[in-house]
């Protein structure tokens, strides 16, 4: 079976964790602790990094120390995976979900644009399988209105937009290193910002909200949201290979390019010409398609050895969930999309493999 996504653990993550380890060093105060995070704001071009216990609780973090709670609203695309709408409902905020754009599966800054009124305090792009949002114009939009941008770049390390990294381009970014993300740390995730204030918030919140000077004394109710230095330990070594395996990512899609670009009726990631796409996730989208037809390819592929994912569903399609706009594209991209292995260690043998194998099974199907 080749699977969809495995992480890439070499000698080096092998060697940094045990040090970890046999430090005693095993919880959230560490040596790792402090080089990933300061390594980790470099690379993305910020002033700080803190480490969460996982992306969506660096999400509800900076939703919190950005004061967002009951009676407010948070806008975010309908076509995303479900921790974004799960942690703003965990402040007690409504999340309205808007449509995406079709070329690039991001949120669209029109549709956000409809959507803000009186009670809007942020807003939540998501760069999709690691293609970025349009930060430009979503940064227009909400200086326009005074609210927050919170960048969700839990799939897309690395992604820039108008030449800028990810995670540097709102008020705050929030990233997951989840083990098939681009990097991982087991389970954990960051959030990185410019903002000292707010930083200083989350670090707080991060704790228990426990006093800087009066230990045990808490001011405000605080969370326990930290990474241990075990994990950090493996993402300092993951972070010194990132750029080898975002090559890797670019070389994967560019051998599935070469096998399916000209094949009738099935589109692979696009990329806007503003944008650097890291493609987290190969993409394969088939005109017209629908769920059913896409879980009968998804099964078929599967007897041939090859597993793939379904594009995420329309968040609001989801019974805690409702709809209060059209998000018909959001319907559209999910119906007709799924995703192809691309794991460090795939070989372009494999890839050619499974693009001969959906060719048979494709023109099979319009006999
Ligand atoms: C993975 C992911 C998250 C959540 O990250 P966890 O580390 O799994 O909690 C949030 N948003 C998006 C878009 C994701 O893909």
């Amino acid at each position: 079976m080749i699977p969809i996504a495995i992480p890439s653990i070499s000698k080096l993550e092998i060697e940094y964790v045990t040090k970890a380890v046999e430090s005693g060093w095993v919880s959230s105060i560490g040596e790792y602790i402090q080089e990933f995070e300061s390594e980790y704001a470099k690379f993305c071009g910020t002033e700080y990094a803190l480490v969460t216990s996982s992306g969506t609780t660096a999400l509800h973090l900076a939703l919190e120390a950005y004061g967002i709670g009951r009676g407010d609203e948070v806008i975010l695309p309908d076509l995303t995976f479900i921790a974004t709408a799960n942690a703003i409902t965990y402040t007690g905020a409504k999340p309205i979900f808007v449509d995406v754009d079709e070329d690039n599966f991001c949120i669209s800054p029109d549709s956000v644009q409809r959507a803000i009124n009186s009670n809007t305090k942020a807003i939540i792009p998501v760069h999709l399988y690691g293609h970025p949002a349009n930060m430009n114009e979503l940064n227009k939009i909400a200086l326009d209105h005074g609210i927050r941008v919170i960048e969700d770049a839990a799939e897309a390390h690395g992604a820039k937009a108008f030449g800028k990294s990810v995670g540097s381009l709102g008020d705050c970014g929030i990233f997951s290193f989840y083990g098939n993300k681009i990097i991982t740390t087991g389970e954990g995730g960051a959030i990185t910002t410019s903002d000292p204030e707010f930083y200083s918030r989350a670090v707080e919140l991060r704790d228990h909200a426990m006093c800087k000077d009066k230990r045990y004394w808490h001011n405000m109710i605080g969370f326990n949201y930290r990474m241990t230095n075990m994990q950090a330990a493996l993402g300092v070594a993951q972070l010194k290979r990132i750029n080898e395996i975002l090559h890797k990512k670019r070389e994967i899609f560019s051998t599935y390019s070469k096998n399916l670009g000209s094949v009738n009726g099935v589109r692979l990631n696009k990329c806007a010409p503003w944008a650097e796409n890291i493609y987290w996730m190969i993409c394969l989208s088939i005109d017209g398609y629908t769920y059913a037809k896409r879980d009968k390819l998804m099964r078929s592929l599967y007897k041939e050895g090859i597993d793939t994912r379904p594009f995420f569903y329309p968040v609001s399609s989801m019974s805690m969930y409702s709809k209060t706009y059209g998000t018909n594209i959001s319907d559209k991209v999910s119906n007709e999309g799924i995703n192809l292995p691309s794991y460090y260690d795939i070989t372009s043998d494999q890839i050619e493999y499974i693009c001969n194998t959906l060719k048979k099974i494709l023109s099979a199907d319009n006999e």
